[in-house]
C-alpha cells in the first residue's frame, strides 16, 4: 500500500452531544446547567403534541426553574422568511434564555434562526442574513443559547452552524451560517422518532445516506469528516435495510439517528455535493420535500461523480460489506438503486411533480454553496443534461 499523505483541515465547534434512548428526560438538567430561567419551545409536529411530548418536556424544564411563558412554536413545513419575520416581531418583546427544538429539520432550523434574530441589537428582517441574497450582514453578537432534540434522524441539523430558510416569491432557499448558531447541546434519543411516519423515516433516512455519501465523496473531505462519514453510511445502510424488510425496533431508530447526527458533523466539515445542491432548487421551485429530493437525486449524483479516483468509493463499498475488488463504484451504485427500489423512493423528477419547463431554472439554482464540493464540477449545459435525463 502506497503511503497516504495529509493535508491541513479545520474541524468546526459542536454541541455537547448526548445520545440515547430514553436521554430526553436529561433536558431541565442541561438547561439548568447553563442558568436558563425562561424557554421558548419550537415543536416539529402536531403528533409531538398529541402524544404529549411537549407537556412533558415543559415539565421538565419547569422542574429545572426553567419557565415555560408562551405557547410553543409549532412548525409546519420548512421556515419561511416570512415565518421567521413574523415570529421574531411577535416574540422579541419576551425574549427566552433558552430555545428548545424538538422535531425535524424544520423545527431546528427555525430555532437556530430566532437565536439570532431575538437576539440581533439591529433588528431589520432575516433575509439581510441570508447568503446571496441578504446583505451579507454578520452574526457577530451573542445568541441565545439552543437546544435541539431530533425526532426524525435526517437532516443532522443538531449539529451544524446553518439554518436553512425558504422563501417561494422570489424563489429560493439559502442558509444563514455562523459558528453562533451551533446548537449548545444535542440531544439525541432515538425513542423520539419511534413513532415517525414510513414516508417520514424514508425521507429523512435518505437524507443521512445522501449526506454521508456526498461528505465522503465530496471535494473538501478531510480525514475526521471521512471516518464520520463512512461510519455514519454504514449506520444509514443498516437502518434502512433493516426498515425496507419490515423491521422498525430499537435497533433500526438508534442507527437512523446515529447516522443522521454523524452526517451532520462531517458535512459542517466537509459540504456535500451535486444531489443536495439540487434539492435545494427542488425545494424552492416545485416544494419537493427535502429528504424525497436527495433520495431522487442520489444515484444520478453518484453517476455523475464516478470517474473520480477518490479513496471515498473503496471506503463506501467496504461499509457496506461489497466487493472491493477492481472499480467499487458499481456495486455502490447498484446497492442504492436497490435499497430505493426497496424503499419504494421514486425514481424520476416528474414523478415528485416537476414540470419540464422548471429544469433551466431548477438547473440555475442548484449552485450553492453544496454544488461546490461535488466532485465533478459540471457546467451549466452539462447540469441541464443530468436533470433532463433524470427528468
Ligand atoms: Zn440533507
Amino acid at each position: 500500500m502506497s503511503a497516504r499523505a495529509i493535508g491541513r483541515f479545520d474541524f468546526a465547534r459542536n454541541p455537547q452531544i448526548r445520545f440515547g434512548w430514553g436521554r430526553r428526560s436529561e433536558l431541565g438538567e442541561v438547561c439548568g446547567e447553563f442558568g436558563a430561567t425562561s424557554g421558548l419551545l419550537v415543536i416539529g409536529s402536531r403528533t409531538l403534541v398529541r402524544l404529549g411530548e411537549e407537556k412533558r418536556l415543559c415539565f421538565a424544564l419547569r422542574d429545572s426553574g426553567v419557565v415555560v411563558g408562551r405557547p410553543s412554536v409549532v412548525v409546519s413545513g420548512e421556515p419561511t422568511v416570512e415565518l421567521i419575520d413574523e415570529l421574531t416581531n411577535e416574540i422579541r418583546p419576551d425574549t427566552p434564555d433558552v430555545i428548545v427544538a424538538v422535531g425535524g429539520g424544520a423545527a431546528m432550523d427555525t430555532a437556530k434562526a430566532l437565536a439570532a434574530t431575538l437576539a440581533d441589537p439591529d433588528w431589520s428582517g432575516v433575509r439581510e442574513f441570508l447568503e446571496g441574497v441578504g446583505s451579507g450582514k454578520p452574526i457577530d453578537f451573542p445568541t441565545i443559547p439552543v437546544v435541539v432534540l431530533p425526532t426524525t434522524g435526517g437532516t443532522g441539523a443538531e449539529v451544524t452552524k446553518n439554518a436553512v430558510i425558504t422563501s417561494y416569491a422570489p424563489p429560493f432557499k439559502k442558509s444563514m451560517r455562523s459558528p453562533q448558531l451551533v446548537p449548545r447541546c444535542a440531544i439525541v434519543d432515538p425513542e423520539l422518532s419511534a413513532h415517525a411516519s414510513r414516508e417520514t423515516t424514508v425521507a429523512a433516512g435518505m437524507d443521512a445516506l445522501t449526506q454521508n455519501v456526498e461528505s465522503l465523496l465530496s471535494n473538501r473531505s478531510t480525514a475526521i469528516s471521512a471516518a464520520l462519514a463512512a461510519d455514519g453510511a454504514s449506520w444509514a445502510w443498516q437502518g434502512l435495510s433493516m426498515f425496507a424488510d419490515g423491521t422498525d425496533d430499537r435497533i433500526v431508530r438508534e442507527s437512523l439517528a446515529l447516522a443522521a447526527l454523524q452526517s451532520g458533523l462531517a458535512l459542517a466539515n466537509s459540504g456535500l455535493g451535486l444531489a443536495h445542491g439540487v434539492a435545494a432548487a427542488l425545494g424552492s421551485h416545485c416544494r419537493v420535500p427535502h429528504g424525497l429530493a436527495c433520495a431522487v437525486m442520489l444515484p444520478t449524483a453518484l453517476e455523475v461523480n464516478r470517474s473520480m479516483l477518490a479513496s471515498g468509493w473503496s471506503q463506501l463499498a467496504a461499509a457496506w460489506g461489497l466487493n472491493n475488488d477492481g472499480d467499487p463504484s458499481q456495486p455502490v451504485i447498484d446497492n442504492v438503486r436497490r435499497l430505493s427500489a426497496k424503499l419504494n423512493v421514486p425514481t424520476r423528477l416528474r414523478d415528485l411533480g416537476v414540470e419540464r419547463s422548471q429544469l433551466v431554472a431548477i438547473a440555475r439554482d442548484s449552485r450553492g454553496n453544496s454544488m461546490t464540493a461535488n466532485p465533478v464540477q459540471l457546467s451549466d449545459d452539462r447540469l441541464l443534461a443530468v436533470l433532463t435525463e433524470v427528468f
